[in-house]
C-alpha cells in the first residue's frame, strides 16, 4: 500500500480535497481516500508533491498506426489535401511503423493517459495493444463511397474486429463523406447495441459543402482517388443533419473533432433526443484546417465534452494536458474543473470503462496522475505533467 498526497486531491466525482490523500495498492487499486488529518493515516508513510492529484487521462480520439508519420504532413492545407497526403503517403516497412507505435504508446503512458479509443483501419496495432500498459478501445473504420462497395467493406470489417480484444472494439463508419447511404444502411443492420460508434464529424467546411450544396474541394478529391460516389442529394442543410438519422439507435455514439457544427446543429442534435458524445481534437484542428470548434456554444448547451489527440500524423504530442492547455489558453471562459471531467471521466464512460477509470474511486484503477506548477486550478503553459501510478 502506497499513499499519496499533495496541495489537492482531485476525484472528479466528488469534491476537490485540501492537502488529501490517495492509498493504492501494488496492482494500482484503489483502497482509500482521505482527508488531510485522518486519523486512519497514523504512523503511514505518506509521498507529498506540489500539484494537483487527478485520475488518470483517457485520449478518447487516435490513430496509432499513423504514429510513424509525425512530421510528414504539410500543416493547414484543409482536411481533402491533408487526407490526400496520408493516403499517398502512409506506407512504410513494418519495422519503421512498429517502432513508431511503441514509442507513440510509451509518450501516451508517460503523459498520464490510461485509455485510448483508437481507430484502425489495418491490424498494425494489435500486437502492440496486447502487450500495452494502456487499455485501447479499437474501432474498426469502414468506408466506402461506392455502393457496391457496402457489402465488401462490413465483411473486411468483421474480419478484422476478430484481430482485437472482443470486449475493447466496435466497428464505426469513418466519416460522413466517406460512406455512401448503401454503406450506412448496410452497417446500421449489421452491428448490436453494444456496438459503440465513433464518427469523424464536421471535421472540415467542405464537408458541410458536400452536403448542402453538393460542392467543394470533396468533389475534387473523390475525382483524385478514381471514386464516383453516391452522393446524398444537396440536402440545404450541414452534413450532421443528414447522416446522423441514418446511425443505429441507442448505439453510443462519439462524434469526433466537430470544428464546423453550428448551434443548429446542436439544437437538430437536443430535437433527436440523442446522446451523443462530442470529442474535441483542437491541436489536430489547429494543425489540419487551422481552426478551433465553437468550444462554448457546446458548454453552454451542457453537451458532453470528452477529449482526443489524433494521431502524430496531424499533432506533435499526444498529450491530452496539451489538447488542454490549447482550450484555456483559447477560450479563458473555461473552468478547469469543467474540462478535467472531458479528460477523465466523460472519456471513461464514452468508452464503457468507467468502472475502472475516469475516477478516484475506492476499487477503481484509474491512473494517478500528478498536475504540477498549478495556481488556484488555474491551467496555464507552466503545467507540466508526472505519471505517480
Ligand atoms: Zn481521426
Amino acid at each position: 500500500m502506497k499513499y499519496y498526497s499533495a496541495n489537492y486531491i482531485l476525484p472528479i466525482t466528488s469534491l476537490p480535497i485540501k492537502d488529501g490523500v490517495v492509498g493504492i495498492n501494488d496492482d494500482g487499486e484503489i483502497l482509500g481516500i482521505y482527508e488531510a488529518k485522518s486519523t486512519e493515516l497514523d504512523g503511514q508513510h505518506i509521498e507529498k508533491f506540489n500539484g494537483v492529484i487527478v485520475p488518470g487521462f483517457i485520449n478518447a480520439h487516435c490513430h496509432l498506426e499513423l504514429s510513424h508519420m509525425k512530421g510528414t504532413i504539410p500543416s493547414k492545407t484543409g482536411l481533402p489535401a491533408f487526407l490526400s497526403a496520408v493516403m499517398t503517403s502512409r506506407n512504410s516497412p513494418l519495422k519503421v511503423i512498429d517502432k513508431a507505435m511503441a514509442d507513440a504508446d510509451e509518450e501516451m503512458y508517460k503523459n498520464g493517459i490510461v485509455a485510448v479509443g483508437d481507430h484502425a483501419n489495418t491490424d498494425n496495432t494489435s500486437r502492440i495493444k496486447e502487450s500495452s500498459k494502456i487499455l485501447y478501445h479499437t474501432f474498426i473504420e469502414v468506408f466506402g463511397v461506392e455502393p457496391s462497395e457496402a457489402d465488401g467493406k462490413i465483411q473486411e470489417a468483421k474480419d478484422l474486429i476478430h484481430e482485437f480484444a472482443s470486449a475493447h472494439s466496435s466497428i464505426t463508419p469513418h466519416a460522413p463523406y466517406s460512406c455512401s447511404k448503401a454503406l450506412l444502411k448496410k452497417f446500421k443492420k449489421s452491428v448490436s447495441e453494444g456496438n459503440i460508434i465513433s464518427i469523424h464529424n464536421q471535421e472540415s467546411d467542405e464537408e458541410n459543402k458536400l452536403f448542402r450544396y453538393k460542392t467543394g474541394e470533396f468533389l475534387d478529391f473523390f475525382k483524385k482517388i478514381g471514386k464516383n460516389p453516391d452522393l446524398f442529394k444537396a440536402q440545404a442543410r450541414n452534413s450532421i443533419q443528414s447522416y446522423l438519422p441514418y446511425l443505429p439507435n441507442p448505439n453510443k455514439l462519439i462524434l469526433v473533432h466537430n470544428t464546423y457544427t453550428s448551434l443548429k446543429d446542436l439544437d437538430f442534435v437536443d430535437r433527436m433526443g440523442r446522446d451523443i458524445v462530442w470529442c474535441l481534437c483542437p491541436k489536430a484542428n489547429l494543425f489540419i484546417e487551422d481552426q478551433l470548434p465553437k468550444v462554448m456554444n457546446f458548454v453552454n448547451d451542457n453537451q458532453k465534452i470528452v477529449l482526443g489527440t489524433d494521431s502524430l500524423a496531424s499533432n506533435d504530442s499526444l498529450s491530452i494536458l496539451d489538447e488542454l492547455k490549447v482550450l484555456h489558453k483559447n477560450f479563458e471562459e473555461l473552468d478547469f474543473q469543467q474540462s478535467i471531467q472531458w479528460a477523465t471521466i466523460n472519456g471513461a464512460q464514452a468508452l464503457n470503462i468507467a468502472d475502472q477509470f475516469g475516477s478516484l474511486e475506492i476499487g477503481k484503477k484509474p491512473g494517478l496522475v500528478l498536475l504540477k506548477n498549478m495556481e488556484h486550478f488555474r491551467l496555464t503553459d507552466k503545467v507540466t505533467v508526472q505519471r505517480l501510478a
